[in-house]
């Protein structure tokens, strides 16, 4: 690009633009995905609102292909582009808890520790992911499932208002009161409509919780799943538990003969009065004893930062999702055969449940479709190894294959990898011809097309 040209776009921020020429380029262009190795010509590091409009309207009048990063976490590497700009949020990490109200504002470029260590101040917490360092916007613009979604829904269940510039550059809001077919489409419709700027959120009121994982050895697998499929769901709703095959990773606080051992796990969230933890817990104490507990009283804020060690930026990272409604026996043998052959020291499968306060809303209240699911699935492979890639995407894909035909035939839309339109339209389902008309009226030209995208044409 050439240089009078980017002059002319740092002359109009406060904020700052990384070429190739910059030192801090090669970082700047890294995702949390290390198999993700793209360059653009430049990263426009916004500090405002006023620096997101400069950019849109930049990469509007040069025609050049615009990228959104937020946290950098999706897993197709949708953050960054090859060529284009890269318009990243990361430096925007305002918050602003508002305690009379119960609610949360927050900039676009907000990890959930960002967001929850400042509601978690007010004894509130918004419900995000289960690794702190996840960035809120792509995460709610798709969905956003973790530890307080059977009891208050998932992210984007909780949002109450969004700021965004279009494709015009124009800056709206939308909420069910203003724009609200375009509130409609961000709510599961990802980044597609428009770049958001802040959201503001309905604080829940979760202090401490009780929570911390459980491990059975492999031996027990099947009984354990086919407990977790009747017994999770019946569970009370302020319970959550997802079902994990994972290895021991191979330090404190796991005793040394589970170090790299393969076992099934259910990661425990109770999110309702202490006091009532155990009699919540009574139905999982009663079914067989675990191998390895690690539950207590905690802040939802270290609940929420309890995995991050394990999976910093930087792994390769290949994953496959699908939403689940039953598991039946037959899909049970699958899973067990497959949990057999985990590839690599940190690849698994999670099932993150997706019931409770998720299926008490219409399918057609937002974009996002799978009211119906009880799980959200997600296999994935990751290793630090860039040697490993294809072991790790082989065995994803070999075992997403087994397991589709159980599923109800979409994924959630953040664990996809860059998958093609038939499985987009199956994640929105009956949704997606009101997607498609929306994007038409507020991006008609396809400005924001990387993402899982809703074409306009
Ligand atoms: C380790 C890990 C754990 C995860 N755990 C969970 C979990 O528990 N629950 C869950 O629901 N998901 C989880 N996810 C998936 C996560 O929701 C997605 O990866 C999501 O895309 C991450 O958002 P981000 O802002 O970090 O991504 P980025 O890579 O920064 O952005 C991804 C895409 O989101 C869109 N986008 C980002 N910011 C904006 C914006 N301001 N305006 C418009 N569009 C924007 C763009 O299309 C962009 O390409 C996890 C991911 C990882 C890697």
């Amino acid at each position: 690009m050439p240089e009078e040209v980017l002059t002319k776009l740092s002359a109009n921020l406060r904020g700052s633009v990384i070429t190739p020429a910059s030192s801090e380029y090669e970082v700047a262009r890294k995702v949390y995905n290390g198999m993700i190795d793209r360059r653009p010509d430049a990263i426009v590091r916004c500090v405002n609102v006023a620096d997101v409009r400069a950019a849109v309207n930049f990469a509007r009048q040069e025609r050049l292909t615009v990228a959104i990063r937020g946290g950098g976490h999706n897993g197709a590497g949708f953050g960054v582009c090859d060529h284009g700009l890269v318009i990243d949020l990361s430096p925007m990490k305002g918050v602003r808890v508002d305690p009379t109200t119960n609610t949360v504002r927050a900039e676009a470029g907000c990890t959930q520790a960002d967001l929850n260590h400042a509601a978690h101040s007010f004894g509130l917490a918004v419900p995000v992911g289960i690794i702190s360092t996840t960035g809120i916007a792509g995460l709610t613009l798709g969905g956003g499932t973790g530890y307080l979604t059977r009891k208050y829904g998932m992210a984007l269940d909780n949002l109450l208002e969004a700021d965004l510039v279009l494709a015009d550059g124009r800056f709206v809001t939308a909420s069910t009161k203003e724009n609200p077919d375009l509130f409609w489409a961000i709510r599961g419709g990802g980044g597609n409509f428009g770049l958001v700027t802040s959201f503001l959120f309905r604080g829940c009121p979760v202090g401490q919780v009780f929570a911390g994982p459980m491990l059975w050895e492999m031996e027990h697998a099947r009984e354990l799943l086919q407990w977790y499929r009747e017994a999770a769901p019946a569970l009370p709703e302020e319970l959550y538990g997802f079902f994990a095959f994972l290895k021991v990773p191979p330090g404190p606080p796991f005793p040394e003969e589970l170090h790299r051992k393969t076992m099934c796990g259910i990661v425990w969230a109770y999110c309702g009065p202490l006091d009532k933890a155990e009699e919540a817990f009574r139905p999982v104490r009663n079914f067989r004893a675990p191998k390895f507990e690690l539950t207590g009283s905690m802040p939802y804020t270290a609940l929420q930062s309890m995995f991050d060690a394990i999976y910093p930026p930087g792994d390769q990272w290949y994953w496959r999702g699908d939403f689940v409604a039953q598991i039946p026996d037959a899909a049970i043998e699958e899973h067990l055969k497959f949990a057999e052959q985990l590839p690599t020291l940190k690849s698994t499968m999670h099932l993150y449940p997706v019931d409770g306060a998720v299926s008490r809303i219409d399918r057609h209240e937002t974009a996002f479709n799978y009211r119906d699911a009880k799980w959200s699935m997600v296999i994935v492979g990751v290793d630090p190894e860039p040697a490993n890639v294809e072991k790790i995407t082989t065995w994803t894909k070999r075992y997403w294959a087994a397991l589709h035909p159980y599923s109800l035939g979409g994924a959630y839309v953040n664990f996809m990898m860059d998958e093609g339109l038939d499985r987009i339209k199956a994640t929105y389902r009956d949704n997606y011809d009101r997607l498609v008309e929306i994007k038409r009226k507020y991006d008609p030209h396809n400005f924001f097309h990387v993402n899982q995208n809703i074409r306009p044409d």
